[in-house]
């Protein structure tokens, strides 16, 4: 099991990249209020997304 996927807002859903979602889930992640914080091409390279509560984690930008 992937404990680091487990949404932890909700526990239930689990976090998903840009990569994994749908289309429609697309739009929907489009339309949540964090998009005015951040540049759409930086969150879909580094946040990811609960599908469940739409929970959104800030990626972690490493300095790799
Ligand atoms: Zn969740």
């Amino acid at each position: 099991m992937n404990t680091d996927d487990r949404c932890p807002r909700c526990g239930e859903g689990r976090m998903k990249s840009w990569r994994e979602l749908e289309k429609e889930e697309h739009e929907v992640v489009r339309r949540l209020p964090a998009s005015a914080e951040d540049a759409a091409a930086e969150r879909q390279r580094l946040n990811r997304w609960c599908t469940r509560c739409w929970y959104e984690s800030r990626g972690a930008e490493t300095t790799a």
